[in-house]
């Protein structure tokens, strides 16, 4: 195709929020960057609500800050996050996480994913820095130590220094480079919907494990929560397919009085649940970032957080090569970015896992192991304070 360029120094394969991120950390260098995506430009111009409100710790905040991102989200999109309850079963007794008191920030801040997107896309194209190849999926790609090159569904063969997949937990580009990774199916869904209550939530998140179901109710603004209901597939996909009268009807004999009387304040979203976990987050003239990568289950709320402190620690160590006038992919570099990820993210992600068996198990030892587990947290403040200093990063 006349007129459009297919050499570059990186190609992003992704304009999900860690593929925008990325691009948009790079923006003060003079690399040519392009983002390879598979969704047309007014879809990722307008998304739309997708269901998932983001829990950003305030690491990622800073991260967005930097980047110009978080002032782009509008204010009433922002929904603090003031304490987290842990309950089990028909227990009463709740696992509590609080700020410290002397603590000016909250826990974190809810944003719904939709919006971090948006702002995010705004950036990228206000910056100017990065072409933007939207509408077509990557079909093919092959690297080595000299460097690599995609081919897209509408043909055209592009080339760069660096390949850096950020396609999602079940990355085409990924498995096209011949990276193997850990895929765990779950067999369980996670249905989502935002709810008008007559509770208040005092933006307080509960995280109930309660008997074949987790339900997770996350404080938006006044009176609205986001209901997360995590069931075995084909229950969720049962539930998902009521109508809306029977699907409320439900939800609220499911939340036993939790929230009070409920109404639908959103559509409904289903999402298959799928861990990831990549053996090596990079190949000659590549590397992985986000989801690629590492695709954590939801329930701790951290896939975001892990995949931005990611990029960052990657566009940094390419700005500093640059810099330097050193390759912007040196194996070494991207071993040293390989060996940061997976220090950082490994003890949250194998503690999710093991948390994720003990509370999606029925029988009568993981009932007590949670139950004794939650109370034995709760007398010992240095697992309590170090779990919310995480989660306040
Ligand atoms: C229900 C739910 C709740 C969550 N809650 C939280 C939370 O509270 N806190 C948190 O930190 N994380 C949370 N997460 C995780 C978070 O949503 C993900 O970690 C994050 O979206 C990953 O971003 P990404 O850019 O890596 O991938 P994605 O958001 O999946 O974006 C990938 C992009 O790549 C594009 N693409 C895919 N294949 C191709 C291809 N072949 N060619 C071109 N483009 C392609 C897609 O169209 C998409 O735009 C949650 C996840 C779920 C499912």
């Amino acid at each position: 195709m006349a007129g459009l360029d297919h050499s570059f120094d990186i190609i992003v394969v992704g304009a999900g929020p860690v593929g925008l991120s990325f691009a948009a950390s790079l923006a003060q260098s003079k690399l040519k960057v392009a983002i390879v995506e598979g969704q047309c430009l007014e879809k990722l111009a307008n998304p739309a609500f997708d269901g998932r409100e983001i829990a950003l710790t305030n690491a990622s905040i800073r991260i967005l800050r930097g980047l110009g991102a978080w002032d782009v989200i509008p204010a009433s999109a922002k929904s603090p996050l003031q304490g987290a309850r842990v309950l089990n079963g028909s227990s009463p007794f709740a696992l509590r996480f609080d700020p410290p008191r002397a603590a000016k920030e909250p826990l974190g801040v809810l944003v719904p994913n939709f919006r971090i997107r948006e702002a995010l896309f705004k950036i990228t194209r206000l910056q100017d820095r990065a072409q933007l190849l939207c509408g077509h999926s990557v079909v093919d790609a092959a690297s080595s130590r000299q460097g690599a090159a995609i081919t897209l569904s509408d043909g055209r063969l592009l080339t760069t220094r660096l390949l850096v997949a950020a396609d999602s937990r079940l990355s085409a580009t990924r498995k096209l480079l011949g990276v193997s990774a850990d895929i765990n199916r779950l067999g369980d869904s996670m249905l989502i919907c935002r709810v008008r209550h007559e509770r208040v939530h005092h933006q307080i998140a509960v995280e109930w494990f309660d008997h074949g179901q987790t339900m997770a109710m996350l404080p938006l603004m006044e009176g609205v929560s986001s209901l997360l209901l995590t069931l075995r597939s084909n229950e969720a996909d049962e539930l998902h397919a009521l109508d809306d009268d029977l699907f409320l009807m439900e939800l609220m004999r499911r939340c036993r009085g939790h929230l009070g009387k409920l109404t639908l304040a959103s559509n409904r979203h289903i999402y298959p649940l799928v861990t990831t976990w990549a053996h090596k987050f990079w190949a000659p003239s590549a590397a992985l970032i986000g989801d690629a990568a590492i695709g954590m289950h939801p329930v701790t709320a951290h896939g975001f957080n892990i995949g931005l402190g990611g990029q960052k620690h990657l566009a940094q160590s390419i700005l500093t090569a640059r810099r330097d006038h050193r390759d912007i992919a040196d194996p070494d570099m991207l071993s040293r970015y390989q060996s940061w990820l997976r220090i950082s993210a490994a003890p949250l992600y194998h503690a999710t896992n093991i948390l994720v068996g003990l509370y999606s198990a029925e029988h009568p030892a993981a009932r007590f192991a949670r139950h004794a587990g939650l109370r034995l947290a709760q007398h010992l403040p240095l697992v309590r304070h170090g779990i919310s200093a995480m989660l306040r990063r």
